[in-house]
């Protein structure tokens, strides 16, 4: 007998959601991670900085969970064991270089007039665009919640021909493949409407000029606007100790400490893991991994255990940019130039705008550091005020456009990169750019900094050991590593060619970000019912 029916290798969001999907369906649980906490880039910490200052380490901005499948089917568990949230009309804006801004809020009919501000007719433009895309929003949410590789995703596809008919579904899928720049361009007059959208393909792992981000893009800005920007209250934490708590209440357990360095395939089937402690833990339906196909099957698995084709490929896997993060504790409310609304306003994008964007991802794909980064500047205290003590603030630094690897220059030729590695001095050096630049901003910036905690590519990855070279989204989402490509076209979806083992996280479909897709999707196919009894469901009458 084994012990548990699932063991789950990392306690990341995927993990932690298809593991507490599980648990409600009556299967034994385990999950093992080897840091010292739960949740991978969830990780809630209050001592970063000064006393009375709760920070997100990692991710921060929960509306991709908070609009998830997993939370639909989880939210009153959750709920009951602790976890709220709390949210913004002012989701997002971004402020330029002369101290103008522009903003994107939960109200269509104030962002119409937002975007009119700028160019009479942007308005209208977004009011056209947001209603075509929830039109087949079920489409377009489909694509990025289904497991595309299975009868479910052949199911979507003819939908979308019923629906759109032969030449429709061909207009649709072409729009879908075009750029960030082409879209916004096409539909937009205003400089700062671009500037307002294109920094937001960052998000997706991709960049404005690439293959998919005008379809990204979209996504982004209409859900921005249907679901603002959730948080919960007191941080992720909360949201990780409730889904631990939902798979412990049904009896599963989690380990931190527990370093997987073997999966036993036995029979063709994966049947246990081994820790790097010795242990054996055997597990009698499933080993889900959560962990990156670089690890899958370089290390976790023998290479005579899988197909040579597909361990060539998950050896071609590419990661992407790198990020960084800088934590600032402040001693007094931030004072911004500009628009009395940019202090209340949940992310505010510093960028030159499209044009700015494009450069700064150009220039880190050419292993530079950018001369004037897409500043993510994000202010958790304008959405949950508990997070620092009163009259304080916090701001919580993203840049999503460093080299990945070895850092070969500095696009502005004022830093000296050294052998190209991320030393504490190369660090600190390029995050004093970024302070000056958000210091021209948010003017008491520079002097009210109680303390500044900086993360390099190098600190993030050894905090999780799937952001390989401090990719924070875990694979490049070039769209051949996108979609039906992810991780890759050998082994698409989740199910690999050894029985019983699952590749789940953020290197597979749907890819970044907290939604927990592939947890979910993984789940639901481990506990569906068999085929008689669906087919069964499907007759008329039947529910
Ligand atoms: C800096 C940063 C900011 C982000 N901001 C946001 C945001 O605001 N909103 C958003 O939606 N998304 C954000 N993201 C993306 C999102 O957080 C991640 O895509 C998501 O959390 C990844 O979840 P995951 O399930 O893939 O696993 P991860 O969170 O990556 O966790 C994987 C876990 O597996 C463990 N592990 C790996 N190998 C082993 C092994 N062999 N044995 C045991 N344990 C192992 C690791 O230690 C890790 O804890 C951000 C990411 C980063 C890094």
């Amino acid at each position: 007998m084994a012990e548990y029916d699932a063991v789950f290798i990392g306690s990341g969001i995927n993990s932690l959601a298809g593991g507490a999907l599980l648990a409600k369906a009556g299967w034994n649980v385990c999950v093992l991670e080897r840091n010292d906490y739960l949740g991978g880039a969830i990780k809630t910490s209050t001592d970063l900085t000064a006393p009375g200052f709760t920070h997100e380490v990692f991710s921060s901005w929960h509306p991709l969970f908070a609009g998830s499948a997993a939370y639909g089917e989880l939210a009153d568990d959750l709920h009951r064991n602790g976890l709220e949230y709390l949210n913004t009309e002012l989701p997002t804006g971004s402020v330029f270089p002369d101290g103008s801004s522009a903003f994107l809020t939960t109200s269509l009919e104030g962002n119409v007039a937002e975007l009119d501000r700028h160019a009479a007719g942007d308005g209208a433009a977004w009011e056209r665009q947001f209603n075509e895309f929830m039109a087949n929003a079920d489409l377009s949410f489909g694509v990025l919640g289904v497991e595309l590789w299975s009868g479910q995703g052949l199911s979507l596809g003819i939908k979308a021909y019923r629906r759109l008919g032969a030449r429709g579904l061909l207009e649709f899928t072409g729009r879908g493949l075009a750029t960030c720049r082409d879209w916004v361009t096409a539909t937009f007059h205003s400089d700062q409407a671009h500037g307002l959208l294109a920094p937001w393909v960052l998000h997706t792992g991709l960049g404005p000029d690439n293959a998919v981000s005008g379809f990204m893009t979209q996504v982004i800005a209409c859900a921005v606007q249907l679901g603002g920007m959730p948080v919960p209250r007191g941080g992720g934490v909360t949201l990780v100790d409730a889904l631990a708590t939902v798979i412990r209440s049904a009896g599963g357990e989690l380990r931190t400490g527990a370093e997987v360095e073997r999966i036993l395939v036995s029979g063709s089937r994966a049947t246990a893991v081994r820790l790097s402690s010795g242990e054996t833990v055997t597990a009698g339906q499933a080993v889900i991994a959560s962990v990156t196909p670089t690890q899958l099957y370089g290390r976790l698995l023998a290479e005579w255990e899988v197909p040579r084709a597909a361990w060539e490929s998950a050896r071609r896997f590419r990661y992407g940019r790198a990020g960084m993060q800088i934590h600032i504790a402040m001693d007094e409310l931030p004072q911004w130039r500009g628009d009395e609304r940019l202090p209340r306003t949940a992310i505010v994008h510093l960028t030159p705008g499209l044009d700015g964007v494009s450069r700064a991802v150009n220039e880190a794909e050419r292993g530079l550091l950018p001369a004037e980064a897409t500043i993510v500047a994000g202010q958790p205290c304008a959405v949950d005020p508990s997070r620092a003590p009163e009259g304080k603030w916090i701001v919580w630094i993203q840049l999503q456009d460093l080299p990945a690897g070895r850092v070969r220059g500095d696009a502005a030729g004022q830093i000296d990169v050294g052998d190209g590695t991320w030393t504490e001095t190369l660090r600190e050096a390029y995050a004093d750019r970024i302070i000056v630049r958000l210091g021209q901003q948010i003017t008491n910036l520079e002097r009210s900094i109680l303390k500044r905690v900086v993360l390099s590519p190098a600190d993030i990855e050894a905090l999780d050991c799937n952001l390989v070279g401090g990719d924070i989204y875990a694979g490049s989402c070039a769209l051949d590593q996108n979609l039906l490509w992810r991780p890759f076209p050998r082994s698409p979806g989740h199910a690999t060619a050894v029985g019983g083992l699952y590749l789940i996280g953020a290197s597979t479909h749907p890819g970044p970000g907290l939604g927990a897709g592939s947890g979910y999707l993984v789940a639901k196919e481990l506990t569906k019912p068999p085929l008689p009894k669906r087919l069964l469901a499907r007759l008329p009458g039947r529910r």
